[in-house]
């Protein structure tokens, strides 16, 4: 089991397979600690995903379980994308879905940058 008590980290989920460059993605930007590229099915104008580089299932497993550097360069990574995507005049939302109660399908911790528009007041 992982921390969050999903099942253990499966190497060939999509976004496994996204970092090791075997399915494409549409990059917006990549470091040592994270890779963010855009929503295959977009919700908002602007929706990106940003996912660390290490094998977590979730976001209990990430914050459990990475060490504190790449903690921080993954959320480092976040606000760079948000600001390179010109998302914080205006405002955007984070979100992150944990386990099947949370909506998770892709079972590798990312969060989701919605933004572009105005959202509804919790879900975009
Ligand atoms: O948070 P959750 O696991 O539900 O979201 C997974 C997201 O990954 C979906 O928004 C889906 O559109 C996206 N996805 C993607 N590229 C893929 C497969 C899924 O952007 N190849």
């Amino acid at each position: 089991m992982s921390v969050s008590g999903l099942p253990p980290y499966d190497p060939q989920n999509i976004f496994a397979r996204i970092l090791r460059g075997e399915i494409p993605c549409k990059r917006v930007h990549e470091d040592e600690f994270a890779l963010a590229f855009h929503d295959i099915n977009p919700l908002t104008p602007t929706h990106v995903l940003v996912i660390p580089k290490g094998e977590y299932v979730s976001a209990a497993d990430f914050h459990g379980s990475a060490d504190d550097a790449a903690i921080a360069g993954f959320w480092r990574a976040v606000g760079k994308v948000a600001r390179d995507l010109g998302l914080e005049g205006s405002g955007y939302r984070i979100l992150s879905n944990m386990g099947p109660d949370g909506g998770q399908e892709v079972p590798h911790f990312h969060v989701h940058l919605f933004g572009g528009r105005r959202l509804g007041r919790m879900m975009p």
